[in-house]
């Protein structure tokens, strides 16, 4: 009996941690624009925090997971959340619901380039590419290592956009994906906002009896916001490769990325993690609070 509960234990938490298993490499970065790492103040310390939420072909994630999500992001940073919805997209799809192309986040229609109302400029030869409406940057295209463009869009630091589409058909196994999004300033490009796309679909193969979709939704939203805050700092507490950018060694972590006893272990005891650890918690009240000293010292005379 206690053999066949360990063995659905495993299974349930096996489902949770596969997640991961497949991150692809990091992107190409022809201009060394990964940006800086460890906590991104200009997330954590504004004022606000701009969510704008997206539904592709009509998939979702449930109210509750949000506002779950969303009260534990606001209780680590020091603005409000603002979220906004944008108009959902419908997509061309296979048969299985996946989307046909890979996902990009739409910034313009075509009709705009032909009009010449949006217009495409080459900013680094043959390389990167810039797609302006009037004065306002709106996008950034670069050129991958298989000679392809991979368009993303130009929004303000402390904006955070959330796409809910099926399956990405550039990565179909993961269930979560976030990227630190660039802006040009003054010829410089600059880390600025993110974007994180969940697929709604292979969460839905991932749930079961034991992780619910429920669980499985605010696990991997909690995860994502959580690189997009930019823990973890510590060399020591911080797990790069192979999976796709920082992680937590803290099995007790939203973080971890990986299943071995140490997860499974923590699991059994707190499980399935929804929330950051305390190291990784501390890291970002202490980027907070260096924010609030600095405000306080160029604001005093
Ligand atoms: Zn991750
Ligand atoms: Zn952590």
């Amino acid at each position: 009996m206690r053999r066949g509960w360990w063995s659905a234990l495993c299974a349930a938490l096996a489902c949770v941690a596969c997640r991961v298993a497949p991150h692809s490499p990091e992107s190409v970065d022809p201009l060394g624009l990964g940006g800086s790492r460890g906590v991104r103040s200009e997330l954590v310390a504004a004022p606000q925090l701009r969510i704008t939420r997206l539904s592709v072909n009509g998939r979702e994630l449930s109210q509750r997971s949000w506002e779950r999500v969303l009260a534990r992001v606001e209780r680590e940073i020091t603005g409000e959340i603002v979220l906004d919805d944008a108009a959902p997209l419908e997509l061309p799809a296979r048969g299985d619901g996946a989307l046909a192309a890979p996902f990009e986040w739409p910034t313009h229609g075509a009709e705009e380039l032909l009009l010449g109302s949006v217009v495409r400029r080459e900013i680094v030869p043959g390389t990167w590419f810039e797609y302006a409406r009037g004065a306002e940057v709106i996008a950034l295209e670069s050129a991958t290592q298989e000679g392809t463009f991979v368009r993303k869009p130009v929004v303000e630091p402390q904006r955070v956009l959330v796409a809910i589409v099926p399956r990405d058909p550039a990565s179909p196994e993961l269930l979560g994906l976030h990227e630190r999004l660039m802006r040009l300033e003054e010829g410089a490009v600059r880390d600025s906002g993110s974007l994180i796309v969940i697929q709604a679909d292979a969460l839905a193969a991932r749930s079961n009896w034991f992780v619910s979709r429920r669980q499985l939704e605010e696990h991997v939203l909690m995860h994502e916001f959580a690189h997009a805050l930019g823990v973890p700092v510590e060399p020591q507490r911080t797990w790069r490769g192979p999976h796709r950018g920082a992680h937590c060694t803290r099995p007790e972590c939203v973080l971890y990325p990986a299943l071995d006893w140490r997860s499974l272990l923590s699991g059994v005891l707190n499980g399935v993690p929804l929330e950051l650890c305390d190291a990784c918690r501390g890291e970002l009240a202490q980027a907070r609070g260096a924010a609030a000293t600095r405000a306080g010292s160029t604001s005093s005379p």
